[in-house]
Protein backbone atom coordinates (compact mmCIF):
# COMPACT_ATOMS: atom_id res chain seq x y z
CA UNK A 1 0.00 0.00 0.00
CA UNK A 2 1.20 3.59 -0.74
CA UNK A 3 1.42 6.83 1.67
CA UNK A 4 -0.16 8.87 -1.16
CA UNK A 5 -2.70 8.29 -4.03
CA UNK A 6 -3.28 11.10 -6.16
CA UNK A 7 -6.40 10.06 -8.68
CA UNK A 8 -9.49 9.35 -6.96
CA UNK A 9 -13.12 10.24 -7.91
CA UNK A 10 -16.46 10.33 -6.28
CA UNK A 11 -19.93 11.17 -6.22
CA UNK A 12 -19.16 14.54 -7.10
CA UNK A 13 -18.59 12.76 -10.97
CA UNK A 14 -18.81 9.05 -11.28
CA UNK A 15 -17.30 7.31 -8.80
CA UNK A 16 -19.61 5.26 -6.07
CA UNK A 17 -18.61 6.46 -2.75
CA UNK A 18 -18.81 10.02 -1.51
CA UNK A 19 -15.65 12.05 -0.96
CA UNK A 20 -15.99 11.22 3.00
CA UNK A 21 -15.98 7.64 2.42
CA UNK A 22 -13.20 8.01 0.00
CA UNK A 23 -10.94 10.19 2.37
CA UNK A 24 -11.69 7.28 4.72
CA UNK A 25 -11.08 4.71 3.18
CA UNK A 26 -7.79 6.21 1.94
CA UNK A 27 -7.10 6.78 6.03
CA UNK A 28 -7.35 2.93 6.92
CA UNK A 29 -5.08 2.28 4.14
CA UNK A 30 -2.62 3.98 5.36
CA UNK A 31 -2.35 6.85 2.62
CA UNK A 32 -1.44 10.33 4.09
CA UNK A 33 -1.68 12.36 1.67
CA UNK A 34 -4.18 12.25 -1.36
CA UNK A 35 -5.78 14.34 -4.12
CA UNK A 36 -9.58 13.77 -5.00
CA UNK A 37 -9.64 14.31 -8.83
CA UNK A 38 -13.41 14.33 -10.09
CA UNK A 39 -14.29 14.87 -13.33
CA UNK A 40 -15.05 18.70 -14.10
CA UNK A 41 -15.79 19.60 -10.94
CA UNK A 42 -14.22 20.44 -7.45
CA UNK A 43 -17.52 20.36 -5.41
CA UNK A 44 -16.46 17.45 -3.68
CA UNK A 45 -13.33 18.83 -1.97
CA UNK A 46 -14.99 20.93 0.53
CA UNK A 47 -16.50 17.72 1.97
CA UNK A 48 -13.24 16.03 1.77
CA UNK A 49 -10.94 18.34 3.01
CA UNK A 50 -13.47 18.09 6.39
CA UNK A 51 -12.91 14.52 6.19
CA UNK A 52 -8.58 14.75 5.99
CA UNK A 53 -8.93 17.49 8.41
CA UNK A 54 -10.54 15.00 10.79
CA UNK A 55 -8.58 11.94 10.09
CA UNK A 56 -5.08 14.06 9.60
CA UNK A 57 -4.32 13.69 5.78
CA UNK A 58 -2.89 16.14 3.35
CA UNK A 59 -5.57 17.06 0.87
CA UNK A 60 -4.44 18.65 -2.59
CA UNK A 61 -6.99 20.12 -4.65
CA UNK A 62 -6.92 18.07 -7.47
CA UNK A 63 -9.20 17.31 -10.49
CA UNK A 64 -9.35 15.42 -14.41
CA UNK A 65 -10.07 16.99 -17.31
CA UNK A 66 -10.98 15.33 -20.80
CA UNK A 67 -9.29 17.03 -23.65
CA UNK A 68 -9.21 16.26 -27.44
CA UNK A 69 -5.93 15.97 -29.48
CA UNK A 70 -6.92 14.41 -32.74
CA UNK A 71 -8.46 11.32 -32.56
CA UNK A 72 -7.35 10.68 -29.04
CA UNK A 73 -8.88 11.25 -25.65
CA UNK A 74 -6.35 13.18 -23.54
CA UNK A 75 -7.12 13.07 -20.02
CA UNK A 76 -4.82 15.83 -17.71
CA UNK A 77 -5.00 15.73 -14.21
CA UNK A 78 -4.66 19.46 -12.50
CA UNK A 79 -3.32 20.01 -8.85
CA UNK A 80 -2.33 22.86 -6.68
CA UNK A 81 -4.17 24.69 -8.42
CA UNK A 82 -7.11 27.55 -6.81
CA UNK A 83 -9.92 25.88 -6.65
CA UNK A 84 -12.36 29.43 -6.40
CA UNK A 85 -10.87 30.75 -9.77
CA UNK A 86 -13.56 31.56 -11.37
CA UNK A 87 -12.25 31.20 -14.92
CA UNK A 88 -12.29 27.36 -13.57
CA UNK A 89 -15.48 27.04 -12.50
CA UNK A 90 -17.13 28.73 -15.80
CA UNK A 91 -15.05 25.75 -17.72
CA UNK A 92 -16.35 23.64 -15.23
CA UNK A 93 -19.56 24.36 -15.91
CA UNK A 94 -19.65 24.53 -19.23
CA UNK A 95 -18.11 21.33 -19.65
CA UNK A 96 -20.47 19.80 -17.04
CA UNK A 97 -23.77 21.38 -19.73
CA UNK A 98 -21.96 19.46 -22.46
CA UNK A 99 -22.19 16.27 -20.53
CA UNK A 100 -25.66 16.85 -19.82
CA UNK A 101 -26.25 16.96 -23.75
CA UNK A 102 -24.20 14.62 -24.43
CA UNK A 103 -26.28 12.03 -22.68
CA UNK A 104 -29.51 13.07 -24.74
CA UNK A 105 -27.47 12.13 -27.96
CA UNK A 106 -26.24 8.63 -26.07
CA UNK A 107 -29.64 7.59 -24.57
CA UNK A 108 -31.17 8.23 -28.24
CA UNK A 109 -28.85 5.76 -30.38
CA UNK A 110 -29.37 3.10 -27.52
CA UNK A 111 -32.93 3.61 -28.17
CA UNK A 112 -32.19 2.69 -31.92
CA UNK A 113 -30.86 -0.15 -30.35
CA UNK A 114 -33.38 -1.12 -28.91
CA UNK A 115 -32.37 -0.48 -25.59
CA UNK A 116 -34.46 2.02 -23.73
CA UNK A 117 -33.54 4.31 -20.83
CA UNK A 118 -34.36 7.56 -20.29
CA UNK A 119 -32.21 10.98 -19.76
CA UNK A 120 -34.23 11.56 -16.75
CA UNK A 121 -32.99 8.23 -15.16
CA UNK A 122 -29.13 8.60 -15.70
CA UNK A 123 -29.53 12.34 -14.20
CA UNK A 124 -30.87 10.79 -11.51
CA UNK A 125 -28.55 8.06 -11.01
CA UNK A 126 -26.01 10.74 -11.27
CA UNK A 127 -27.77 13.20 -8.56
CA UNK A 128 -25.73 16.18 -8.22
CA UNK A 129 -22.16 14.60 -10.24
CA UNK A 130 -20.97 15.36 -12.71
CA UNK A 131 -22.44 13.13 -15.23
CA UNK A 132 -20.64 10.77 -17.28
CA UNK A 133 -20.84 7.44 -19.24
CA UNK A 134 -20.41 5.04 -16.14
CA UNK A 135 -24.21 6.74 -15.23
CA UNK A 136 -25.35 5.31 -18.41
CA UNK A 137 -24.01 2.10 -17.93
CA UNK A 138 -25.35 2.01 -14.69
CA UNK A 139 -29.16 2.80 -16.02
CA UNK A 140 -28.23 0.03 -18.86
CA UNK A 141 -27.27 -2.68 -15.95
CA UNK A 142 -30.39 -1.44 -14.00
CA UNK A 143 -32.58 -2.14 -17.40
CA UNK A 144 -30.92 -5.47 -17.73
CA UNK A 145 -29.60 -4.73 -21.15
CA UNK A 146 -25.92 -5.47 -19.89
CA UNK A 147 -24.97 -7.33 -17.35
CA UNK A 148 -22.43 -4.78 -15.89
CA UNK A 149 -20.95 -1.39 -16.22
CA UNK A 150 -17.88 -3.34 -18.08
CA UNK A 151 -19.98 -4.84 -20.32
CA UNK A 152 -22.12 -1.59 -21.18
CA UNK A 153 -18.08 0.15 -21.96
CA UNK A 154 -17.09 -3.05 -24.13
CA UNK A 155 -20.45 -3.38 -26.24
CA UNK A 156 -22.29 0.01 -26.37
CA UNK A 157 -20.53 2.85 -24.32
CA UNK A 158 -16.32 2.73 -24.87
CA UNK A 159 -14.39 4.85 -27.11
CA UNK A 160 -15.28 4.36 -30.44
CA UNK A 161 -18.70 1.96 -29.64
CA UNK A 162 -22.13 2.72 -31.03
CA UNK A 163 -23.07 5.00 -27.97
CA UNK A 164 -19.76 6.72 -27.74
CA UNK A 165 -20.33 10.48 -28.49
CA UNK A 166 -17.79 13.12 -28.57
CA UNK A 167 -18.45 16.45 -27.00
CA UNK A 168 -16.70 19.90 -27.08
CA UNK A 169 -13.76 19.62 -25.41
CA UNK A 170 -10.34 21.68 -25.13
CA UNK A 171 -7.22 20.83 -26.32
CA UNK A 172 -4.22 19.79 -24.02
CA UNK A 173 -2.62 23.08 -24.79
CA UNK A 174 -5.20 25.32 -24.03
CA UNK A 175 -6.20 23.08 -21.05
CA UNK A 176 -2.33 23.18 -19.74
CA UNK A 177 -2.48 26.69 -20.08
CA UNK A 178 -5.53 27.04 -17.51
CA UNK A 179 -4.52 25.23 -15.51
CA UNK A 180 -0.94 27.28 -14.89
CA UNK A 181 -2.71 30.81 -14.89
CA UNK A 182 -4.48 29.46 -11.72
CA UNK A 183 -1.36 28.29 -9.61
CA UNK A 184 -1.57 24.68 -10.76
CA UNK A 185 0.03 21.61 -12.47
CA UNK A 186 -0.83 19.19 -14.89
CA UNK A 187 0.26 15.69 -14.92
CA UNK A 188 -0.55 13.37 -17.74
CA UNK A 189 -3.39 11.31 -16.84
CA UNK A 190 -3.07 7.08 -17.40
CA UNK A 191 -0.56 7.33 -20.23
CA UNK A 192 -1.45 4.31 -21.60
CA UNK A 193 -5.29 5.20 -22.21
CA UNK A 194 -4.06 7.30 -24.64
CA UNK A 195 -3.45 4.69 -26.76
CA UNK A 196 -1.32 4.95 -30.39
CA UNK A 197 1.91 5.95 -30.15
CA UNK A 198 1.48 7.31 -26.97
CA UNK A 199 5.45 8.33 -25.72
CA UNK A 200 4.94 10.42 -29.59
CA UNK A 201 1.72 12.08 -27.10
CA UNK A 202 3.41 12.57 -24.28
CA UNK A 203 6.47 14.61 -25.49
CA UNK A 204 4.29 16.49 -27.64
CA UNK A 205 1.99 17.26 -23.95
CA UNK A 206 5.01 17.81 -22.53
CA UNK A 207 6.12 20.65 -25.53
CA UNK A 208 2.55 22.20 -24.20
CA UNK A 209 3.97 22.41 -20.57
CA UNK A 210 3.12 19.11 -19.47
CA UNK A 211 4.26 19.03 -15.80
CA UNK A 212 3.88 15.48 -14.79
CA UNK A 213 3.35 12.10 -15.70
CA UNK A 214 1.17 9.19 -14.18
CA UNK A 215 3.69 7.04 -13.60
CA UNK A 216 2.33 4.55 -10.90
CA UNK A 217 -1.14 3.71 -12.20
CA UNK A 218 -3.42 1.01 -10.72
CA UNK A 219 -2.51 -1.82 -12.17
CA UNK A 220 0.94 -1.21 -14.05
CA UNK A 221 3.28 -3.80 -13.23
CA UNK A 222 7.08 -3.67 -13.03
CA UNK A 223 7.71 -3.25 -16.41
CA UNK A 224 5.25 0.07 -17.27
CA UNK A 225 6.56 1.91 -13.97
CA UNK A 226 10.53 1.31 -15.43
CA UNK A 227 9.32 2.45 -18.93
CA UNK A 228 7.37 5.36 -17.71
CA UNK A 229 10.11 6.17 -14.76
CA UNK A 230 12.11 6.32 -17.45
CA UNK A 231 10.12 8.71 -20.19
CA UNK A 232 9.70 11.03 -16.63
CA UNK A 233 13.24 11.05 -15.97
CA UNK A 234 14.32 12.30 -19.61
CA UNK A 235 11.21 14.67 -20.32
CA UNK A 236 11.78 16.35 -17.06
CA UNK A 237 8.34 15.44 -15.81
CA UNK A 238 7.14 15.23 -11.92
CA UNK A 239 6.18 11.24 -11.20
CA UNK A 240 2.91 10.65 -9.94
CA UNK A 241 0.83 8.09 -9.37
CA UNK A 242 -2.93 7.05 -8.67
CA UNK A 243 -5.68 4.59 -8.63
CA UNK A 244 -8.07 6.12 -10.11
CA UNK A 245 -10.88 4.57 -7.82
CA UNK A 246 -14.23 4.95 -9.15
CA UNK A 247 -15.46 1.75 -6.39
CA UNK A 248 -17.31 0.24 -9.42
CA UNK A 249 -15.28 -2.86 -9.18
CA UNK A 250 -14.35 -3.39 -12.88
CA UNK A 251 -11.62 -6.28 -13.14
CA UNK A 252 -8.57 -3.88 -13.81
CA UNK A 253 -9.43 -1.83 -10.56
CA UNK A 254 -7.23 -1.67 -7.32
CA UNK A 255 -8.24 -0.34 -4.38
CA UNK A 256 -7.13 3.08 -2.75
CA UNK A 257 -3.56 3.73 -2.16
CA UNK A 258 -2.63 -0.27 -3.57
CA UNK A 259 -0.32 1.25 -6.33
CA UNK A 260 3.33 0.70 -7.13
CA UNK A 261 3.99 4.08 -5.87
CA UNK A 262 7.34 4.13 -3.65
CA UNK A 263 7.39 5.98 -0.67
CA UNK A 264 9.68 8.24 -1.52
CA UNK A 265 8.62 9.08 -4.60
CA UNK A 266 5.45 9.87 -3.19
CA UNK A 267 7.83 12.13 -1.17
CA UNK A 268 9.45 13.85 -4.22
CA UNK A 269 6.03 14.10 -5.62
CA UNK A 270 4.99 16.33 -2.89
CA UNK A 271 7.88 18.11 -2.97
CA UNK A 272 7.23 19.09 -6.16
CA UNK A 273 3.57 19.94 -5.64
CA UNK A 274 4.78 22.11 -2.64
CA UNK A 275 7.23 24.02 -5.18
CA UNK A 276 5.31 24.46 -7.67
CA UNK A 277 1.82 25.33 -6.68
CA UNK A 278 -0.01 27.90 -5.60
CA UNK A 279 -2.49 26.05 -3.53
CA UNK A 280 -0.24 22.17 -2.04
CA UNK A 281 -2.91 22.02 0.03
CA UNK A 282 -6.53 22.42 0.04
CA UNK A 283 -7.33 25.85 2.05
CA UNK A 284 -3.79 26.48 2.62
CA UNK A 285 -2.64 29.62 -0.16
CA UNK A 286 0.67 31.03 -0.83
P1 LIG B 1 -16.81 10.09 -19.48
O1 LIG B 1 -16.08 10.98 -18.49
O2 LIG B 1 -18.27 10.25 -19.39
O3 LIG B 1 -16.28 10.19 -20.87
O4 LIG B 1 -16.54 8.59 -19.01
C1 LIG B 1 -15.23 8.19 -18.78
C2 LIG B 1 -15.20 7.33 -17.55
O5 LIG B 1 -15.80 6.09 -17.87
C3 LIG B 1 -13.81 6.98 -17.07
O6 LIG B 1 -13.33 7.89 -16.15
C4 LIG B 1 -14.03 5.63 -16.43
O7 LIG B 1 -14.55 5.84 -15.13
C5 LIG B 1 -15.13 5.03 -17.22
N1 LIG B 1 -14.68 4.10 -18.26
C6 LIG B 1 -14.07 4.40 -19.41
N2 LIG B 1 -13.85 3.30 -20.16
C7 LIG B 1 -14.32 2.26 -19.43
C8 LIG B 1 -14.39 0.85 -19.64
N3 LIG B 1 -13.91 0.29 -20.77
N4 LIG B 1 -14.95 0.09 -18.69
C9 LIG B 1 -15.44 0.66 -17.57
N5 LIG B 1 -15.40 1.97 -17.31
C10 LIG B 1 -14.85 2.77 -18.22
ZN1 LIG C 1 -14.34 8.46 -14.20
FE1 LIG D 1 -9.25 9.30 -16.87
FE1 LIG E 1 -9.96 9.18 -13.54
Amino acid sequence: MAIGDFHLHSTASDGVQRPTWVVERAAANGVRVLALTDHDTTEGLPEAAAAAARLGLRLIPGVEVSTDLGPADVHLLGFGFDPEARELQEFFRWQREGRRTRVEKIVSILREHGMVIETQRVLEIAGEATVGRPHVARALVEKGYVASVKEAFDLWLGNGKPADVNREKLSPEDAIAMVHRHGGVVVIAHPVFIGGEYVETVRQLTAWGADGLETYYKHYGPELVTAHEALAGELGLARSGGSDYHGLGNPDDRDIGDIPFPDERVEEFVRFLEDRCAVPEYGVKR
